[in-house]
């Protein structure tokens, strides 16, 4: 009798997740996990692998698998063929897929974290790998009603989630209201569940664990807001931000960015990247996969789908012959699944990008990735909160305060490896680590001599002075190295640092006082030192190149030089050709350029008294700032266009001068 077998299955496999709501809400969820793939193998033979949600433990699983495969026996059920692994250190799983007796079992499922890398040779051997989803409002509602008779809303169910599914279960109990539950859940609070629960996961961080993110975890935790009011029916997903583009150099931590968010938003992640879709094949293939990826990401909510190396596509205007058809075809196709995703409710995308101008504008237009912010590298305290974390808190931060300056220019992932290399040495001599491991294994430095460091300020000094004096933007400091790693790619030993402020009125007297600030450190060493050297020149991003770049915009672009005419240049490379192709234009430029220099010198020959302060309060100290500046220029009675200030961050845009 078919029929009346499937209704026993049904009623013991019903009884044995009922056990609690608890047990019954994961039961939901792991046989949602296995809806498709139940179709092909209802009896789950093999071995089947789950991943428990971001962030959580496998451990509150256990009663739910087990219900899945041993309740609702099938005939000539034997028991001893099947067998429930539930592991959240994955070092027993280890142990147990590495024995011989597991090759007894017939049935097999496994329920690991999230992060647990599954060996290549179970990857292959498994009939089915898929992830749990985090309980749904819905699955809970339908638990408590069932097991325990308690009625809650979608907002109480929502918001006792976001405190922690672990700690809801224990808080809810059979004829206590939900309103009661969630009170006592709140009186304990969020931020004393969430956290604790992640710490034994470092992988699983959250923003607020993290440092070093500035603007970005401030975007990620009001973005948290937003989803969570949007969960929860309060604001509408238009409220919502769809996305961020992220501009940081290698190794800032943006992808680590894009995981702590899901674990604070409780989101799901997806991460893609145009070479994982290359890696599928041609053309063809590469679509396909990028589509997967979209409609992966809005299957669940609220999903992160965090796009690496987007800058990876290139920007259709700049692209060459050669690719040029095929990279057109990838670009559209990319903007075509941004644009269709944006009215599904619940995916957010963040890019990622090594540099935002090699990013086709369309990406950027507002609707999609049209939210910008730069990870820079971490500063000196969030460069010791790094460490300190990387350390598990071994070592304090006033203890790792030698480490602050020493590890300038250094990236979370630098700082990541060298709290290995200090760990590792302390475990080799078994002993707790110490600052002199972190100390020891700092990159290689070369000391720079004092006759170098005058050099150096002579002409950071050169920048500062013309700049203050022709107020070219507002001053905020000026630096010079005193030692430098020599297996860095590029070298800055100083810079001279103004802002700009947005309303500034761009006329030819900003290009050229600007031009006479670029130009100030060369000038400096001319009338200090009787020439220059190559370090105002060399490579793109020198003084230099800009200032040349900066005449030629001026000139070519602007109307404010010697003609109308409109011929505008992306980078440098272009500003180039555009010279050659006009040789007056390039005889203007430089006839600009030698004037700004011979202003500069001048400037330079007037304030040498002033000048010689400054250098020597520089070579001395290492850097200044706009106080200490201030307060020189005062005390040498000079009258300056501007007066160095402190700013308000948000309204300038740098130029920084080497
Ligand atoms: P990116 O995507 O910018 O290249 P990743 O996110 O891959 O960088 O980071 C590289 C490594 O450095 C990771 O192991 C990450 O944990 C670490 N890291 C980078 N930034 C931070 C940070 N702010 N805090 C902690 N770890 C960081």
């Amino acid at each position: 009798m078919k029929g009346g077998f499937v209704m026993t299955r049904k009623q013991d496999v019903l009884r044995a997740a009922m056990k609690s709501a608890e047990t019954f809400a994961y039961y939901c969820a792991i046989q949602k996990a296995l809806r498709l793939h139940r179709k092909i193998n209802p009896w789950l033979h093999g071995i089947t692998i789950l991943k428990a949600p971001l962030g959580q433990s496998a451990e509150p699983y256990r009663e739910a698998a087990e219900a899945v495969l041993f309740a609702g026996r099938r005939p000539a059920y034997n028991e001893k063929e099947r067998r429930v692994i539930v592991d959240d250190d994955s070092s027993a799983f280890h142990k147990v897929l590495d024995s011989d007796e597991v090759r007894s079992f017939g049935y097999i499922l496994v329920v690991v974290v999230h992060d647990f890398k599954i060996p290549p040779e179970w990857q292959l051997a498994a009939s089915f790998i898929g992830d749990i989803e985090k309980l749904t409002v819905r699955q809970v509602r339908c638990a408590l009603l069932n097991c325990c008779d308690v009625v809650a809303t979608d907002t109480q169910i929502a918001e006792a989630l976001h405190i922690g599914a672990d700690l809801m279960w224990k808080a809810v109990a059979r004829g206590r209201s939900f309103n009661e539950s969630l009170r006592r859940l709140r009186s304990l609070g969020a931020s004393d569940s969430a956290p604790a629960k992640r710490k034994s996961q470092p992988n699983a961080r959250g923003l607020e664990d993290m440092a070093g993110y500035g603007q970005a975890a401030e975007w990620g935790m009001q973005l948290t807001e937003d989803l969570r009011d949007w969960q929860a029916g309060k604001i509408g997903w238009c409220d919502v931000d769809r996305g961020v583009l992220l501009e940081g150099k290698p190794g800032t931590g943006k992808t680590t960015f894009a995981r702590a968010l899901a674990t604070t938003a409780n989101a799901h992640l997806v991460t893609a990247s145009l070479a994982a879709w290359q890696r599928r094949g041609h053309l063809g293939d590469l679509l396909k996969a990028m589509h997967r990826d979209f409609e992966q990401a809005k299957s669940k909510s609220p999903t992160i789908l965090f796009i690496d190396e987007i800058d990876a596509f290139g920007d259709r205007e700049k692209l060459d012959d050669d690719n040029r058809d095929y990279s057109i075809q990838v670009v559209n196709a990319l903007l075509e699944e941004i644009d269709g995703s944006d009215e599904h409710e619940g995916l957010i995308i963040v890019g990622a990008c090594n540099n935002a101008s090699r990013i086709d504008s369309a990406l950027r237009r507002p609707g999609r990735l049209d939210r910008f912010i730069q990870i820079r590298l971490p500063g000196p305290t969030e460069r010791l909160l790094i460490l300190s974390q990387y350390l598990d808190q071994a070592l304090t931060q006033s203890q790792l305060a030698p480490v602050s300056d020493l590890s300038e220019g250094m990236s979370g992932a630098h700082l990541e490896q060298l709290a290995r290399d200090a760990r590792r040495s302390a475990r080799r001599s078994g002993r707790p680590v110490s600052v002199d491991d972190v100390l020891a294994h700092l990159p290689p430095r070369v000391i720079i001599p004092r006759e170098h460091r005058r050099a150096m300020a002579v002409h950071e000094i050169g920048h500062s002075l013309v700049g203050l004096r022709l107020g070219a933007g507002k001053f905020v400091g000026v630096k010079i190295a005193d030692w430098f790693n020599p297996g860095d790619q590029v070298i800055e030993l100083g810079g001279a640092h103004f802002k700009q402020s947005v309303l500034q009125r761009r006329d030819r007297d900003y290009f050229e006082r600007e031009n006479a600030m670029l130009l100030g450190g060369i000038a400096a060493e001319i009338v200090i030192l009787g020439g220059h050297c190559d370090g105002g020149g060399l490579i793109v991003g020198s003084d230099l190149q800009r200032a040349t770049d900066r005449l030629t915009e001026m000139e070519a672009a602007t109307g404010l030089g010697h003609r109308l005419t409109f011929s505008a240049a992306a980078d440098a490379e272009e500003a180039d050709r555009v010279r050659r192709f006009y040789p007056r234009l390039a005889e203007a430029v430089e006839a600009g350029l030698l004037r700004q220099l011979e202003r500069a010198k001048a400037i330079i020959v007037e304030e040498r008294v002033l000048f010689d302060a400054m250098c020597d309060a520089l070579v001395e100290k290492g850097r200044l700032d706009a106080q200490q500046v201030g307060e020189m220029v005062a005390a040498h009675a000079v009258s300056f266009q501007t007066v160095p200030v402190a700013l308000e961050p948000d309204s300038y845009s740098g130029i920084a001068a080497q």
